[in-house]
Protein backbone atom coordinates (compact mmCIF):
# COMPACT_ATOMS: atom_id res chain seq x y z
CA UNK A 1 0.00 0.00 0.00
CA UNK A 2 1.44 3.81 -1.14
CA UNK A 3 1.07 5.96 2.04
CA UNK A 4 -1.61 7.95 2.50
CA UNK A 5 0.22 11.57 2.09
CA UNK A 6 2.23 10.33 -0.86
CA UNK A 7 -0.93 8.88 -2.94
CA UNK A 8 -2.46 12.31 -2.45
CA UNK A 9 0.40 13.65 -3.44
CA UNK A 10 0.16 11.26 -6.38
CA UNK A 11 -3.03 12.05 -7.23
CA UNK A 12 -2.19 15.49 -7.30
CA UNK A 13 0.50 15.33 -9.87
CA UNK A 14 -2.06 13.43 -12.02
CA UNK A 15 -4.15 16.32 -12.21
CA UNK A 16 -1.02 18.57 -12.85
CA UNK A 17 0.11 16.48 -15.58
CA UNK A 18 -3.77 16.50 -16.77
CA UNK A 19 -3.49 20.36 -16.63
CA UNK A 20 -0.13 20.35 -18.10
CA UNK A 21 -2.10 18.73 -21.66
CA UNK A 22 -4.53 21.50 -20.75
CA UNK A 23 -2.31 24.27 -21.03
CA UNK A 24 -0.40 23.21 -24.06
CA UNK A 25 -3.69 22.52 -25.74
CA UNK A 26 -4.51 26.08 -25.10
CA UNK A 27 -1.08 27.05 -26.51
CA UNK A 28 -1.68 24.88 -29.58
CA UNK A 29 -5.31 26.67 -29.97
CA UNK A 30 -3.37 30.12 -29.74
CA UNK A 31 -1.35 28.93 -32.68
CA UNK A 32 -4.02 27.66 -34.54
CA UNK A 33 -5.78 31.09 -33.90
CA UNK A 34 -2.93 32.38 -36.06
CA UNK A 35 -2.36 30.02 -38.34
CA UNK A 36 1.01 28.56 -37.35
CA UNK A 37 0.15 25.38 -38.01
CA UNK A 38 3.98 23.98 -37.26
CA UNK A 39 3.79 25.33 -33.65
CA UNK A 40 0.10 24.17 -33.24
CA UNK A 41 1.16 20.84 -34.47
CA UNK A 42 4.22 20.78 -31.88
CA UNK A 43 2.18 21.52 -28.83
CA UNK A 44 -1.14 18.95 -29.77
CA UNK A 45 1.57 16.47 -29.43
CA UNK A 46 3.32 18.00 -26.48
CA UNK A 47 -0.10 17.85 -24.80
CA UNK A 48 -0.42 14.29 -26.19
CA UNK A 49 2.73 13.22 -23.81
CA UNK A 50 0.90 15.20 -21.11
CA UNK A 51 -1.59 12.64 -21.20
CA UNK A 52 0.69 10.13 -20.89
CA UNK A 53 2.43 11.18 -18.01
CA UNK A 54 -0.84 11.50 -16.41
CA UNK A 55 -1.46 7.95 -17.19
CA UNK A 56 1.40 6.70 -15.86
CA UNK A 57 0.68 7.85 -12.92
CA UNK A 58 -2.99 6.44 -13.01
CA UNK A 59 -1.57 3.25 -13.68
CA UNK A 60 1.21 3.29 -11.16
CA UNK A 61 -1.55 4.17 -8.52
CA UNK A 62 -3.54 1.36 -9.53
CA UNK A 63 -0.66 -1.14 -9.39
CA UNK A 64 -0.23 0.00 -5.94
CA UNK A 65 -3.53 -0.78 -4.85
CA UNK A 66 -4.30 2.53 -4.61
CA UNK A 67 -7.53 4.85 -5.19
CA UNK A 68 -7.27 7.99 -7.97
CA UNK A 69 -8.69 10.52 -7.11
CA UNK A 70 -9.78 13.37 -9.91
CA UNK A 71 -9.59 16.79 -8.85
CA UNK A 72 -10.63 19.41 -10.75
CA UNK A 73 -8.65 20.74 -13.68
CA UNK A 74 -7.75 24.45 -13.30
CA UNK A 75 -8.30 26.41 -16.41
CA UNK A 76 -5.44 27.26 -18.23
CA UNK A 77 -4.27 30.91 -19.62
CA UNK A 78 -5.63 31.20 -22.78
CA UNK A 79 -3.81 34.31 -24.12
CA UNK A 80 -0.22 35.68 -24.76
CA UNK A 81 1.21 38.97 -24.94
CA UNK A 82 3.63 37.44 -27.74
CA UNK A 83 4.87 33.60 -28.80
CA UNK A 84 8.13 34.92 -26.46
CA UNK A 85 5.94 35.27 -23.45
CA UNK A 86 3.95 31.98 -24.38
CA UNK A 87 7.24 29.96 -24.44
CA UNK A 88 8.10 31.91 -21.25
CA UNK A 89 5.42 30.62 -19.13
CA UNK A 90 5.64 26.93 -20.59
CA UNK A 91 8.97 26.78 -19.32
CA UNK A 92 8.28 28.27 -15.79
CA UNK A 93 5.76 25.74 -15.60
CA UNK A 94 7.81 23.25 -16.39
CA UNK A 95 10.33 23.88 -13.41
CA UNK A 96 6.98 24.35 -11.20
CA UNK A 97 6.58 20.17 -11.98
CA UNK A 98 10.20 19.68 -11.70
CA UNK A 99 9.97 21.17 -8.42
CA UNK A 100 6.73 18.79 -7.28
CA UNK A 101 8.56 15.59 -8.97
CA UNK A 102 11.72 16.22 -6.49
CA UNK A 103 9.58 16.98 -3.83
CA UNK A 104 7.45 13.82 -4.32
CA UNK A 105 10.86 11.68 -4.34
CA UNK A 106 11.71 13.71 -1.31
CA UNK A 107 8.36 12.45 0.42
CA UNK A 108 8.55 8.71 -1.21
CA UNK A 109 12.28 8.18 0.68
CA UNK A 110 10.79 10.03 4.00
CA UNK A 111 8.04 7.69 3.88
CA UNK A 112 10.39 4.74 2.97
CA UNK A 113 8.43 3.76 -0.15
CA UNK A 114 10.82 2.73 -2.48
CA UNK A 115 8.79 1.26 -5.39
CA UNK A 116 7.36 4.89 -5.60
CA UNK A 117 10.46 6.45 -5.55
CA UNK A 118 11.76 3.86 -8.35
CA UNK A 119 8.77 4.36 -10.41
CA UNK A 120 9.55 8.29 -9.93
CA UNK A 121 13.20 8.37 -11.31
CA UNK A 122 11.47 8.41 -15.14
CA UNK A 123 10.16 11.77 -14.43
CA UNK A 124 13.17 13.60 -13.50
CA UNK A 125 15.19 12.50 -16.45
CA UNK A 126 12.00 13.30 -18.41
CA UNK A 127 11.91 17.04 -16.78
CA UNK A 128 15.08 17.51 -18.23
CA UNK A 129 14.07 17.23 -21.69
CA UNK A 130 10.88 18.97 -21.01
CA UNK A 131 13.03 21.75 -19.48
CA UNK A 132 15.82 21.82 -22.49
CA UNK A 133 13.04 21.42 -25.10
CA UNK A 134 11.58 25.11 -24.22
CA UNK A 135 15.15 26.40 -22.74
CA UNK A 136 16.41 25.98 -26.71
CA UNK A 137 12.73 27.63 -28.17
CA UNK A 138 13.31 30.46 -25.90
CA UNK A 139 16.94 31.11 -26.41
CA UNK A 140 16.32 30.81 -30.38
CA UNK A 141 13.21 33.88 -29.94
CA UNK A 142 15.85 35.86 -27.36
CA UNK A 143 18.56 35.39 -30.13
CA UNK A 144 16.84 36.23 -33.35
CA UNK A 145 14.16 38.46 -31.83
CA UNK A 146 10.80 37.48 -32.27
CA UNK A 147 10.68 38.39 -35.74
CA UNK A 148 8.54 37.30 -38.77
CA UNK A 149 11.15 35.23 -40.42
CA UNK A 150 12.56 33.45 -36.96
CA UNK A 151 8.48 33.18 -36.12
CA UNK A 152 8.25 31.13 -39.69
CA UNK A 153 11.34 29.42 -39.27
CA UNK A 154 10.24 27.81 -36.15
CA UNK A 155 7.29 27.14 -37.17
CA UNK A 156 8.53 24.90 -39.88
CA UNK A 157 10.66 23.20 -37.64
CA UNK A 158 7.91 22.58 -35.45
CA UNK A 159 5.88 21.11 -37.95
CA UNK A 160 8.53 18.17 -38.29
CA UNK A 161 7.87 16.94 -34.97
CA UNK A 162 7.07 13.40 -34.96
MG1 LIG B 1 4.53 16.14 -17.69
Amino acid sequence: MIPSALLEELNRQLNRELYSAYLYLSMASYFEERGLNGFAHWFKLQAKEELEHAMKFYNYIHERGGHVEFYPIQEPASNWDNITGLVKSALEHEKEITRHINHLIDLARKLDDKPTEVFLYWFITEQVEEEKAFQELLQVLEYAGETPQTVLMLNAKLAQRK
